[in-house]
């Protein structure tokens, strides 16, 4: 099974392919992961995204197709995958169609630009080891703890209010074009704004049919 979450960011991608990741034995590949690891350990991958991602800004196709390409060709990921956070761009889109890279489904979670805003003001995150938590929905068991190590934990630099709000913009602007897109290829399934994240894991697994 190979499969695209889509979403504004903050819609539940992560979490959901998480979910789905398990239950079907298939890595999540997420492209702001592997960024932000490659902008901790100083690679020139990293270099180069940083002021990017610290802006809200999207980084430029060339380095996203160029990550993509290289993990998708790796061995855990000839069963399937699930892709989280890419393609964000037709320009990505399209050069995945021409590496000859198909999808089963593109799993489009939808959530109102207001729930996002609230979703990601309130989002904290462990610098180490990249667990994430809300201080309402999702709290750590201590405050400003990371439950797994301990370690205090942040604001994500683009999790701030202003980037958060360009971020949507940028979502609209040149993710969004990505529904006709896939509409057209007959794989997209729209998961509408769910209460809550099993209510949404739910939704997700009737639209995927399993
Ligand atoms: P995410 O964790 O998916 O929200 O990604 C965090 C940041 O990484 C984004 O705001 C972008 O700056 C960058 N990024 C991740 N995936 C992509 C992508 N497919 N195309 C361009 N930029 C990306």
């Amino acid at each position: 099974m190979k499969l695209i979450m889509f979403g504004a960011p903050g819609a539940g991608k992560g979490t959901q392919a998480a979910i789905l990741s398990q239950r079907l034995g298939i890595p999540t590949i997420s492209t702001g992961n592997i960024l932000r690891a490659a902008v901790k350990n100083g690679t020139p991958v990293g270099l180069q995204a940083r002021s990017y991602m610290d802006a809200g800004k999207l980084v430029p196709d060339q380095v996203i197709i160029g990550i993509i390409a290289e993990r998708l060709a790796e061995a855990d990921c000839q069963r399937g995958y699930i892709l989280d956070g890419v393609p964000r761009t037709i320009g990505q889109a399209e050069a995945l169609e021409q590496a000859k890279i198909q999808f089963d489904c593109v799993v489009d979670i939808e959530v109102p630009d207001q729930e996002i805003l609230h979703r990601m003001i309130g989002r904290r995150a462990c610098p180490i080891c990249g667990a994430t938590y809300h201080v309402e929905a999702a709290p750590p068991k201590v405050e400003g703890k990371c439950d797994h190590c301990g370690n205090t934990l942040t604001l994500r630099e683009d999790d701030k209010p202003e980037t958060v709000i360009s971020r949507l913009a940028i979502y609209h602007a040149q993710t969004e074009p990505l529904k006709q897109f896939y509409t057209e290829r007959g794989i997209l399934k729209v998961v509408g704004f769910q209460p809550t994240l099993e209510a949404t894991t739910q939704a997700v697994l009737d639209a995927l049919g399993i």
